[in-house]
């Protein structure tokens, strides 16, 4: 197995990491139903996607 010759500096390490954050994932308002969805894709709550109706929505059992 290849064995590492020289020990990465801190610096090498953190400059790498500096790119690994975590970001919130980005959501917008539902113009149909207002609910938030992600954006450029279709809404799961009301299954419409730029107004036209794309997927058949179940309603919830009360
Ligand atoms: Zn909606």
């Amino acid at each position: 197995m290849a064995v590492p010759k020289r020990r990465q500096s801190k610096a090498r390490s953190r400059k790498r990491r500096s790119h690994d954050a975590l970001i919130a994932p980005t959501y917008t308002l539902c113009t149909n139903c207002g609910a938030l969805t992600r954006p450029h894709s279709v809404c799961t709550s009301c299954g419409t996607y730029k107004g036209v109706q794309i997927l058949k929505v179940k309603e919830k059992k009360k």
